[in-house]
């Protein structure tokens, strides 16, 4: 099976995902949060989530309008729409779901009669005088973001879902933008690209891919941003001041452009790009941004803690961006970024109570994770966390001609059609840290199989095939590989030592996050204050960062161990405080839930 939404790649590429529905999660807490997700979308009403559509074109609607970025009046509104099919169809293509694919295809019927009822193609839930506006530079906030949304969902459902309709609208939609953009010369398009067009680039480009049909990648590259891309192709960085859920998607657009054309700039801008916000812009969550933008130079992070750090829907893009850098090179060091990011950033950011999602995740000391309200909020993070939560098993496996790479180690199912096989993982990860691989396969197979040992490994790393110590398992940061013929039943151990270290703040190394394997660690700071209410209201002043003392103990290394910490027992992922005062419970960030929390230390004399 072709990889998803990358039908037509013809620049070289090392690794391939597999299709969202060739990977099935196992037991454990991914597919917890999968199945809280599920409910999520289950509960959504699809006529409220049509309404402001069909008022736009003037079809009968007798549902309740929903709240906050979807509601009448917004100029977002339908943005959630976009996300909500593109959640459904993965939900169906990953679990066989025919409740929601049934949904997302009558939503899809509708929205084919709202833009039949437009007349040229057009398709939103808010009138074309935004796009007026947007020509003409008056106040407007996104209309093209929310336009992305909506293609990008009715794509899914197109190569996800088999929707044939689906299809017919985004060409229509494409079409509309294509008559829209034609007449606008290169400096008024420019004007146009400075306010905030989501990945239009990117869809263009998708429906190239799908439709082998060449006049999109004519309509991609209208907004393709030149000026952002001209000092990422030449290797500067220049991202200070800019608003960083608004630039990413436009990167993931060069990618693509890359990968369909083989144009090695494009790949420049997009790798040079991703090295340095992985490397020098993210926190130790593997989440970037304060109040939604860079605010200052790389490696400067330690003033930039507050309650609004790490917006979502950045974590969500930098890992759609991951994807294409690692399919590109192979490089471990993509998948040791997903890894850090899946857990810090996406599990962890929806309420298990009612699926709700988070906005920021707060890292300045003191804060609480401040959930949106079901059914009245809508953020942009609602959508995008719609969609995380909806594969979370995408990046799990890749492959090339030669074999089998497992990057992360959650249970699950991977079935290789092409080849033949059924790969199991089995796994307590991360509360025991280890994984099991067990293949089923008709006939005996020659195949590569590359294990991830992750930067994160501590001493005694080790794998056994079929209870055999395998020799030569590689050091930390690179893959271990078993080259050999497979027989039915052949399983492999693998051993993942896990201990604890520290991440500094590259400008304030005396402010650290601890860590535990890849899990970002979080103290316990209570629930003084907190209420129903202040849960769903916005965070306030933090209180002070937390300070232990390290009872004389010489300055860790950088990297090395958090010595003033311990793991409570071996059965949870609990965490104390040694040392002088009263023990502090730690807990992993993805955990914490309805308390005020600290992710930053300062230990005392640093
Ligand atoms: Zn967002």
């Amino acid at each position: 099976m072709l990889p998803w939404r990358s039908l037509a790649a013809t620049a070289a590429v090392k690794l391939r995902p597999f299709a969202p529905s060739q990977v099935r999660l196992g037991p454990g807490p991914v597919l917890d949060a999968a199945e809280v997700n599920r409910r999520f979308l289950v509960a959504q009403d699809p006529d409220r989530l049509l309404h402001n559509f069909r008022v736009n074109a003037k079809l009968a609607s007798a549902a309740a309008p929903l709240g906050g970025w979807e509601a009448p009046g917004n100029e977002l509104r339908g943005h959630y729409v976009g996300h909500y099919l593109s959640a459904c169809a993965l939900v169906s293509a990953t679990r066989g779901d025919g409740q929601l694919k049934d949904r997302a295809d009558r939503m899809v019927a509708v929205l084919a009669e709202c833009q039949r009822a437009h007349g040229n193609g057009y398709l939103s839930a808010f009138p074309e005088e935004l796009f007026d506006r947007l020509r003409a530079d008056r106040p407007v906030w996104a209309p093209f973001y929310t336009i992305h949304k909506i293609m990008a969902g009715l794509l899914d459902m197109h190569t996800l879902a088999g929707s044939a309709q689906a299809l017919e609208v985004v060409r229509g939609m494409a079409r509309w933008t294509a008559r829209w953009t034609q007449p606008l010369g290169d400096a008024a398009m420019a004007r146009v690209l400075e306010r905030e067009y989501g990945g239009m680039n990117e869809i263009l480009y998708d429906l190239a891919a799908v439709t082998g049909e060449a006049e999109w990648r004519e309509v991609a590259q209208r907004f393709d941003h030149e000026r952002i891309f001209r000092a990422l192709a030449e290797g500067r960085d220049e991202l200070k001041g800019l608003h960083v859920n608004t630039t990413i998607p436009k990167i993931i657009g060069a990618a693509r452009r890359y990968e369909l054309t083989g144009e090695a700039r494009y790949r420049r801008i997009a790798e040079y790009f991703w090295r340095q916000v992985t490397e020098r812009r993210c926190y130790a969550t593997g989440g970037t941004s304060n109040n939604e933008s860079w605010n200052a130079g790389p490696g400067v992070l330690s003033t930039e803690l507050s309650g609004y750090t790490q917006e979502c829907c950045v974590t969500y893009n930098l890992l759609k961006l991951t994807r294409h850098v690692l399919s590109w090179t192979g490089d471990p060091a993509c998948a040791e970024y997903y890894e850090r990011a899946l857990w810090n950033g996406i599990l962890g950011t929806q309420h298990p109570r009612d699926g709700s999602k988070l906005y920021y995740v707060p890292l300045a000391s003191g804060y609480w994770k401040l959930f949106g309200a079901p059914q009245a909020d809508y953020w942009c993070c609602t959508g995008s966390g719609s969609e995380s939560f909806a594969k979370l098993g995408d990046s799990i496996y890749f492959h090339d001609d030669a074999g089998l790479t497992v990057n992360l180690f959650i249970a699950s199912e991977l079935r290789w059609d092409e080849r033949g096989m059924t790969w199991i993982q089995d796994t307590r990860f991360p509360v025991e840290p280890r994984t099991r691989l067990t293949v089923r396969t008709a006939k005996p197979t020659a195949l590569q199989l590359r294990i991830r040992v992750p930067s994160w490994v501590e001493r005694g790393g080790a794998a056994t095939l079929n209870g055999k110590p395998l020799d030569g398992f590689a050091a930390p940061g690179g893959y271990f590989v078993i080259d050999r013929t497979w027989h039915d039943g052949d399983r492999v151990d693998v051993a993942l030592p896990m201990g604890l270290s520290l991440c500094p703040m590259p400008d304030d190394p005396g402010l650290q996050a601890i860590l535990y394997g890849p899990l970002v660690l979080a103290a316990r700071m209570g629930t003084a204050g907190l209420g129903p209410d202040t849960l769903r209201a916005e965070p306030t002043r933090p209180r002070t960062v937390p300070e232990y003392k390290r009872d004389g103990l010489a300055m860790p290394a950088l990297t090395g161990r958090a010595p003033w910490v311990r793991r409570a027992d071996q059965t949870s992922l609990r965490f104390a405080t040694v040392g002088s005062g009263a023990p502090r419970e730690l807990v992993p960030l993805y955990q914490v839930l309805d308390e005020r929390y600290a992710v930053y230390f300062r230990g005392s004399g640093s």
